[in-house]
């Protein structure tokens, strides 16, 4: 019998193609296979199978091999189907993302590994028995006994010659610890207890099913997951935790330690290729249990999963904006309905889709309304600046500095908030009114005066700053418009010239170990008064931090972002969130020019339910997500003349249809990025219409000319 099989390959194709399969050659779907693809030999993965009459005279290239290793489970292969077909991305390059590390399809290379013999060596030196008492956990490495005891690498090997320790073989990539479901962890208040033993129940249903576990801050949530994490690893499943990439912590990872007695697995994108490997082999065999990761950990091939939680699942860094375009948090939901599990989807502030999900009834809405013990949430003021403008020159009003006096007289922190890196986000010559501009990228350089240079936030370019101004040549003439936050923490240290002012940057703690050990100052208390950008948000909790200054609280407002409220509202609240923790209240004062926006209005009133009413109205009315969908098409390419055709192109080849809008193409605001000249359509429709079809069909219709792209952003969070 002629047996067929639809391969599908790592690489930017939009469907899998026909092989043959040759006789003799047992396939599943799922099985890693070698097929000749061009010239070239490549890896691939069996999509489907057929005996395939119809096919019997076309002249099939043959699959070559399979490749002896574990094949990719069922439901990770629908799991792509599923996420290219939503997000109208290519099943080839959603496949890429997965077998990124396809080394790891290669079992672990072996090393020789130790242990003691038991035997009484000969010769037991101080140096010897320093590597029997400190060397382990055994079996080790020679070189990480010799390490942990503090000696060289040949003492160890002396050890094993005088019959002290025993060789073996082990893989050079030790398998992770097994996570402990009933470790004894923290003490749960009865509500949280309750809480805790809904998402149980909801786990143990083992079908697919959604929570959203919606808790103010500092209500204990992460403690009432872990108890659904636990559940899931009774049952003997994987479990995934799904956080922003900046929470991804050490501190972040001992709250895991201290409930399950061993470390997660983590995964983030600084990770080196080895520590990868390890993880997606390990994940693979589904001998890991549990994994902490970024959001590109949802694409790790988990052969048994039970459970996914998506902490802070309100947050825009789940989705991702380059390469295929998606949402971590809607494609979780999505991996949970193909693998029939649980899905908790934990925020302080959830996004509006998820509220609206929980209100509908579409998911289970588990609430935790207050923090434990005596902590309360903050008071939240507005200082409008109107009344209160800062002196000349300066950016912090009187308001703000009584605050923060009082605070840092009692021994207690402030926090200064501003979502702006280095000193000031405008360079303007003073002679003749230019701008400092990016040279290949439309956005203003932003001035940073800890390093002296001038600097681009969207492409990283930098350049010293420049003494004359790069137009007419004026010496000197290059003024610093409007605050950073090392402008910000300069007024604060004029204005309190004894206190300790530290900025907490992506420039000030750009690694996990920089940030760590400003984080550890600052919960010591050996600083006053913290400036931060967004980085200060997340997670942290400081028992000394009772005041939050917002020196901005409109920025989040501008452009045409129809999610500006709702981001605003969000990160203001978890800002605010940050201060009394502890035993001790805490404050928090906004500055603003708009003391009348909603948003404002709710979170100084304390009233979310007001602001999520007056925004899902004006949603339901204009048609926006939830009530309605959204679309965005990107057009890139060298030359400005060619993608404003391509867009009018695209636009002409639109599909007739009921309940669709199309607005553009416009040139985007940030209309040349590194280089390349960028056009956009909108696409909104009513919610009954499947939008990821209807986008596909149409980007079918058009084919690019070579070099130009066409990108499609199905709801899309960006909108620069
Ligand atoms: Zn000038």
């Amino acid at each position: 019998m002629n047996q067929t099989a639809q391969i599908l390959f790592p690489v930017n194709v939009s469907t899998a193609f026909d092989y043959a399969v040759p006789d003799g050659l047992s396939l599943a779907r799922g099985d890693f296979v070698f097929a000749p693809i061009g010239k070239q030999m490549k890896l691939g993965v069996v999509w489907s199978l057929n005996s395939n009459e119809a096919n019997a005279e076309r002249q099939l290239k043959s699959i070559v091999d399979r490749k002896a290793t574990r094949p990719l489970p069922s439901e990770m292969l629908d799991f792509i189907d599923w996420t290219a077909r939503y997000n109208g991305a290519s099943p080839g390059n959603v496949l890429r993302m997965v077998m990124r590390n396809y080394k790891a399809l290669d079992p672990s290379a072996v090393v020789t590994l130790y242990r003691p013999s038991g035997d009484a060596p000969k010769n037991l030196t101080t140096s010897r028995a320093a590597v029997l008492r400190e060397g382990g956990p055994w079996p080790a490495r020679a070189s990480e006994a010799a390490a942990r005891a503090g000696v060289s690498s040949g003492v160890v090997k002396g050890l094993v010659k005088a019959g002290g320790l025993v060789a073996e073989s082990g893989p050079v990539d030790p398998p992770f610890e097994h996570p402990d479901p009933d470790h004894p962890g923290r003490k749960l208040t009865a509500r949280q207890r309750a809480a805790g033993d809904d998402l149980v129940e909801q786990v143990k249903a083992r079908t697919f099913n959604v929570s959203l576990l919606d808790g103010v801050t500092g209500s204990g949530k992460t403690e009432v997951y872990f108890e659904a994490v636990a559940q899931a690893l009774r049952q003997g499943r994987q479990c995934l935790i799904l956080v922003p990439e900046i929470t991804l912590t050490q501190a972040g990872l001992r709250r895991f330690k201290e409930r399950f007695g061993a470390e997660p697995a983590s995964w983030h994108s600084q990770m080196g290729d080895a520590a990868r490997r390890r993880v997606w082999r390990e994940v693979a065999q589904g001998r890991c249990k549990l994994v902490v990761g970024a959001r590109s950990a949802l694409y790790l091939p988990f052969s048994n999963l039970g459970l996914i939680v998506v902490d802070e699942e309100h947050d825009t860094s789940y989705k991702q904006e380059e390469g295929v375009i998606y949402n971590a948090r809607d494609m979780a939901v999505v991996r949970g309905l193909v693998s029939g599990h649980s899905v908790i989807l934990a925020s302080a502030t959830p996004s509006l889709e998820s509220l609206h999900n929980a209100r509908t009834g579409k998911f289970s809405h588990v609430v935790l309304p207050e923090r434990p013990g005596a902590a309360v949430l903050p008071d939240i003021a507005l200082v409008d600046l109107k009344d209160h403008p800062p002196e000349k020159g300066a950016y912090i009003s009187q308001p703000l500095l009584d605050a923060i006096k009082e605070v840092t007289d009692r021994g207690e922190q402030a926090l200064l908030y501003l979502n702006r890196r280095g000193y000031a986000p405008l360079i303007i010559c003073r002679t003749c009114g230019e701008k400092l501009k990016s040279p290949d990228t439309d956005s203003w350089l932003v001035q940073h005066k800890r390093t002296g240079r001038a600097m681009c936030h969207l492409t990283g370019f930098s350049m010293p700053m420049p003494k004359h101004c790069p137009k007419c040549q004026s010496e000197d003439s290059l003024a610093s418009v409007g605050p950073g936050v090392e402008r910000i923490a300069e007024e604060a240290q004029a204005a309190f010239p004894h206190a300790r002012v530290e900025v907490l940057s992506s420039d000030t703690a750009g690694n996990p170990v920089e940030l760590a050990e400003r984080m550890r100052r600052m919960e010591r208390g050996e600083i006053d008064i913290l400036v931060g950008t967004q980085m200060v948000v997340k997670g942290h909790n400081f028992p000394r931090l009772t005041f939050v200054g917002v020196v901005d609280g409109d920025l989040g407002l501008a452009g045409g972002d129809p999610r500006a409220g709702e981001r605003t509202y969000q990160t203001l609240v978890q800002v605010a969130g940050r201060a009394g923790r502890a035993d001790k209240p805490g404050r928090a004062l906004i500055q603003t020019h708009q003391p009348e926006h909603e948003a404002l209005v709710a979170l100084a009133a304390g009233d979310r339910d007001l602001f999520i009413g007056v925004e899902l109205a004006m949603r339901d009315m204009l048609g926006l997500p939830p009530f309605g969908k959204l679309a965005a098409v990107i057009f890139w390419g060298h030359d400005p003349a060619k993608v404003d055709d391509l867009a009018k192109k695209f636009l002409n080849a639109a599909p007739r249809a009921e309940g669709i809008e199309i607005l553009g193409p416009s040139e985007a605001p940030i209309g040349r990025l590194r280089g390349l000249y960028r056009r956009r359509l909108f696409i909104r429709a009513d919610a009954n219409v499947n939008l990821s079809k209807y986008m596909q069909a149409w980007r079918a219709k058009v084919r690019p000319p070579s070099k130009y792209k066409i990108q499609i952003d199905i709801d899309p969070q960006s909108f620069m």
